[in-house]
C-alpha cells in the first residue's frame, strides 16, 4: 500500500524514532508499504517519520541511481554490485561516520523539488537489525552512504535543512516558509516525484 508522505511543517518529522523492541507483522508491513512508497516516489530512501510513525525504521534503495557511484559490504562480504542488496531494511539503526566528507546534491521527498549541496561523511558503518530481527552490518562508501546518512538523520528527527550552509537555506526560505504553511493548514496536495536522487 502506498502511503502518504508527511512533508516538512509537519511535527512529526521533528520527532526521534522510538526503538523497535519488537520486529512483529505490524513492523514487517510497514516496513513493505514503505518500500513500496519509496519506489513510487522515486526515492532513494524513506524513514518512517515521513509516513507519521515516529519509530527506528528506514528503508533505502539507490539501485536507479547510476551515476553517483556506491560500494557495499555487508556483513563482511564486498558486494560487487550494491543493486543487488536493494531494498535494505534498516531497523534500530546505528552509524558511524568514517573518512573525509564531502559535498553533494541532495533532495528529500518531505521537502518536493528542493535540493541544496549538503557535506556528509564519505564513509559510514552501521549496525542495525533487519527484518528477521538478525544483525546486520554495513559498510558504504559514496552515494548510499550518504543515503544512510540523510535516512539515519530523520530517525532523529534532523532533517536535510539542518545541514544546509546558511546561504543555501536563504535561498530556499520562501519556498519552506510556503510549504510549512501549506502542510500546516493540511491543503498541500502532494507532488509526484522529484527526481531519481531524491532521499
Ligand atoms: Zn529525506
Amino acid at each position: 500500500m502506498i502511503l502518504p508522505i508527511l512533508q516538512y511543517g509537519d511535527p512529526i518529522l521533528r520527532i526521534k524514532g522510538k526503538r523497535i523492541e519488537e520486529i512483529d507483522g505490524r513492523i514487517r508491513e510497514l516496513a513493505a508499504n514503505m518500500i513500496e512508497t519509496m519506489h513510487a516516489a522515486h526515492g532513494v530512501g524513506l524513514a518512517a517519520q515521513q509516513i507519521g510513525e515516529a519509530l527506528q525504521l528506514t528503508v533505502l534503495d539507490i539501485s536507479a541511481v547510476e551515476d553517483r557511484p556506491s560500494t557495499l559490504i555487508l556483513d563482511g562480504k564486498d558486494i560487487t554490485d550494491p543493486r543487488t542488496a536493494m531494498p535494505l531494511v534498516l531497523i534500530n539503526p546505528e552509524i558511524e561516520l568514517r573518512g573525509e566528507t564531502e559535498v553533494g546534491v541532495e533532495g528529500c521527498l518531505s521537502f518536493p523539488e528542493m535540493t541544496a549541496d549538503i557535506d556528509r561523511a564519505h564513509s559510514v558503518t552501521v549496525r542495525a537489525q533487519n527484518l528477521e530481527g538478525e544483525p546486520i552490518e554495513i559498510e558504504a562508501n559514496g552515494f548510499l552512504a550518504r543515503a544512510i546518512q540523510h535516512e539515519h538523520d530523520h530517525l532523529d528527527g534532523i532533517l536535510f535543512i539542518d545541514r544546509m550552509s546558511s546561504a543555501a537555506k536563504a535561498a530556499l526560505s520562501s519556498r519552506l516558509k510556503r510549504l510549512q504553511k501549506e502542510t500546516k493548514r493540511g491543503i498541500r496536495h502532494r507532488e509526484p516525484l522529484v527526481s531519481e536522487t531524491t532521499l
